[in-house]
Formats: C-alpha cells, sequence, structure tokens
C-alpha cells in the first residue's frame, strides 16, 4: 500500500479517497485506495494451477497498472505496454519466467535512453473496462473473455506509443532467440 502512495508523491499526484477511482473510474466508495485494494477480487474464479489461466493474470496486472501509472515508475508503463504488445499483438505464449527476462532487457535498454518516456493518456480515458467489472464473472471462461476485453481497452487507450513498445518488443525477442541459438550451439559442443 504504502509503496503507491510514495509513487504517487513522487509523480506529485494527490490521491483521492472519495469516490470513484480518479484513475481508471471503477465504481467504488473509496477512490483509488479501495482499487488498489481490491484489484485481486475479481481474478477469484481463475485456478493459477492451471497453465492455461496464468496469461489471464499477466494480461490483469498490465491492464492495471497501465489504468494507474500515475502510482508507477514510469519505467513500468515501458514494461507492461510491452508485454501486452507481445502478447495481444505479437501472440507470445508468456510464462513466469518470461517476464524477468523483459524486465532485464529493459534495464539495459533504458541505460542509453534516460529522456525517453511514453505518452500517458488522460485519467479516465484508460479504458472503460477495470478490474471491478471483473467481480461480474460468473464463471472462470467469463473472468478470462473479460479481461483479455479489459487488457484490448486499455492497450488500445496507449496507441500513440505502440510503435515504440512494438521495436522494444522485437529486439527483445531477437535477443532471447539469439541467446537460446548461442545456448544450443554451446550445449551440443
Ligand atoms: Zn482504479
Amino acid at each position: 500500500m504504502q509503496d503507491f502512495i510514495d509513487q504517487a508523491n513522487k509523480n506529485g499526484v494527490v490521491l483521492l479517497d472519495i469516490g470513484r477511482c480518479q484513475f481508471c473510474g471503477a465504481d467504488y466508495q473509496n477512490g483509488v485506495f479501495a482499487c488498489m485494494d481490491n484489484y485481486n477480487n475479481g481474478l477469484q474464479l481463475l485456478d493459477f494451477n492451471n497453465f492455461e489461466h496464468h496469461v489471464s493474470r499477466f494480461l490483469s496486472v498490465d491492464a492495471h497498472a497501465l489504468q494507474h501509472p500515475e502510482v508507477h515508475g514510469r519505467w513500468s508503463n515501458h514494461f507492461h505496454l510491452t508485454r501486452l504488445n507481445l502478447i495481444l499483438d505479437k501472440k507470445q505464449t508468456w510464462d513466469y519466467k518470461t517476464s524477468p527476462l523483459l524486465s532485464d532487457y529493459l534495464n539495459h535498454y533504458k541505460q542509453n535512453r534516460p529522456n525517453e518516456f511514453l505518452e500517458v493518456p488522460k485519467p479516465l480515458d484508460r479504458g472503460k473496462l477495470t478490474a471491478k467489472d471483473l467481480t461480474k464473472a460468473t464463471s472462470s471462461y467469463e473472468c478470462i473473455e473479460q479481461i483479455k476485453k479489459w487488457a484490448e481497452e486499455v492497450y488500445h487507450s496507449w496507441s500513440s506509443n505502440h510503435s515504440i513498445v512494438s521495436q522494444i518488443a522485437d529486439g527483445f525477442l531477437d535477443n532471447k532467440y539469439n541467446r537460446k541459438t548461442q545456448g544450443r550451439k554451446t550445449t551440443n559442443r
């Protein structure tokens, strides 16, 4: 909890604790505080022992983060939007081992680009669906479909940055592929 408050302070954003969430518009009584507290409530129908449900988890984390960029560090936007590009546009399969590889790639990438900022869409203009809408789902299938729709809406709302993140995603895939190839060569020797 403290983390997101610190980040908001750093970004000079005042957090409101009444009414709808000021960033995504989710219909709560205690604003963004309720939005952060209840974010997981909509994921209860997912089964995280089932590998096929993992991608929904990643998509939901990305969608929620990109609806609340004011309470994250700015490079988080690069991470989450690039991952959406890889999963939604480039149809990459994703698992828990792939995320740290993307983080490593971005850590290296950002060193040469201290002034690269993504253009952040206005609050309440980052997709109509929110994490709260997931709580209306009555089956895991419905929940998965809803998360996909939510992630697509959020991804679309960041469209002015798609060309940047698509290039990052291509660089990441090249790097991953080359590393794997090198690894294989070494192993075969
Ligand atoms: Zn929110």
